[in-house]
């Protein structure tokens, strides 16, 4: 693998506070931030502005494929920008045309379409199957309890957690959510309104819950028999995180049936374009044509920049063979992880995931996790572990999540789970 020496971070100046004050008073209060101010980044590393150095296992939220300032990226980006970064989808351009076909070949037969996040992506994925239904008055689309789906009106909508909806309502008509796994729930809910199934393989906000076999193979088999499109969506868990392409490629490796598994719409973002704001969705190939000309567009979706970003991080991980390497040392993060456990079952409760999309759900009262006492556990964990320089991402709650770039290196590994162990040890 291309070694990714972290670059010494360059003379820094310490205006934490002058930037955190421009955030204060012109950008919108939506997030709650934590309390660092990031500089830059290398590789698997990133730098805050007094230049402290944080190994990043939160990878963008499983955005940042190649990590920071990958080389392979930057070059990709200047060589296509000195071409042109935009032109229209009124015309064509090779970039979109190549990246269409290499997501066709690694998911299966069928079409892609291009736009700009996840949310959008699914976005797509709705309206596919409203279009799908149109004709029999079938409109209706089951998820799940605990999933996550975007923040757009119909995103929240299809979001089977409150959390995301509270101060928007109405919900946009439309979406039922059952209980994750629980394929018999799924099976009694089906009406005569309902046009699909959307599921994550892996949930990820959810707090990284996989979905088992028997639920991916059974909800295939219900999809077939009543007619519904099943629709999945890999913003998170896609794009080799898990050591496939597509996680549910790798929860069904070696399960009966499992190579044959396709769900008829799966979206992406995140990993593909490696930060760069990209998503697309794929449709299989019967219903690839269903939203004809003039029914659904965006004027940034698919750019030649984009594209071109996407194809050269599909080439590296292929060259590199990032696939195997997140199996890899994802397996070493989820058995060190496991040992944790083991050793500070006051901290650890629960370690799940594959590859490199690992969460830790922490014991319900740990016993010295400083920090207010109205945050959540994950918050308070998340900070103290940023004291040691290392980031992670909370999901809900309890649990914390590892999603770092798939080209993180053993001993980077190694350095994350040695951080792990003293906060544990501190926390305990
Ligand atoms: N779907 C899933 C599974 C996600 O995890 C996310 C974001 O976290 C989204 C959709 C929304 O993606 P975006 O934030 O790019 O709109």
């Amino acid at each position: 693998m291309k070694d990714i020496v972290p670059a010494p971070p360059p003379i820094v100046r310490d205006d934490a506070a002058a930037i955190q004050a421009l955030f204060q008073q012109n950008v919108m209060p939506t997030y709650g931030r934590f309390d660092l101010v990031l500089s830059h980044g290398a590789g698997s590393f990133v730098y805050d502005v007094a230049g402290k150095r944080y190994l990043d296992l939160g990878g963008g939220i499983a955005v940042n494929t190649l990590g920071h300032a990958h080389p392979a990226i930057i070059e990709a980006m200047v060589e296509q920008a000195r071409k042109f970064i935009h032109v229209s989808n009124l015309y064509y351009h090779e970039p979109q045309g190549r990246l269409a076909r290499a997501l066709v070949n690694l998911i299966g037969p069928g079409k892609c379409f291009f736009c700009n996040s996840g949310a959008e992506a699914n976005e797509g994925l709705f309206k596919l199957a409203r279009k799908f239904g149109h004709e029999e008055g079938r409109f209706e689309i089951l998820t799940t309890l605990n999933s996550f789906h975007g923040r757009t009106l119909a995103g929240i909508a299809a979001t089977g957690q409150d959390k995301v909806k509270k101060g928007f309502e109405p919900m946009m008509a439309g979406f039922r959510h059952l209980p994750y796994n629980d394929l018999e729930a799924m099976r009694a809910a089906v009406s005569p309104a309902t046009a699909a199934i959307l599921v994550e393989g892996i949930q990820g906000e959810g707090g990284v819950t996989p979905a088992s076999v028997e639920y991916l193979l059974g909800l295939r088999r219900l999809c077939d028999e009543k007619r519904l499109l099943l629709l999945m969506d890999g913003v998170q868990d896609g794009h080799f995180r898990t050591g496939r392409f597509q996680s549910f490629q790798r929860l069904l490796e070696g399960a009966p049936g499992g190579e044959a598994f396709l769900p008829d719409g799966l979206s992406m973002a995140k990993s593909l374009g490696g930060g760069f704001p990209m998503g697309a969705f794929w449709a299989r190939g019967p219903y690839a044509d269903l939203l004809g000309a003039g029914s659904h567009a965006t004027t940034y979706g698919g750019s030649p920049l984009a594209c071109a970003v996407a194809l050269k991080i599909l080439e590296v991980i292929e060259r590199e063979r990032l696939a195997d390497n997140a199996r890899q040392v994802g397996a070493t993060l989820k058995t060190g992880l496991d040992e944790l456990a083991r050793k500070f079952p006051g901290v650890i409760r629960q370690v799940r995931g594959l590859g490199l999309m690992v969460g830790f759900e922490l014991a319900p009262e740990i016993r010295n996790l400083p920090g207010d006492p109205a945050k959540t556990q994950a918050l308070r964990f998340v900070n103290l572990l940023h004291t040691a320089g290392l980031l992670t991402i909370p999901a809900g709650a309890q649990v914390i999540r590892l999603l770092p770039p798939l080209n993180l290196r053993p001993i980077e590994a190694q350095e994350g789970l040695r951080i792990l162990g003293e906060v544990c040890s501190q926390a305990a």
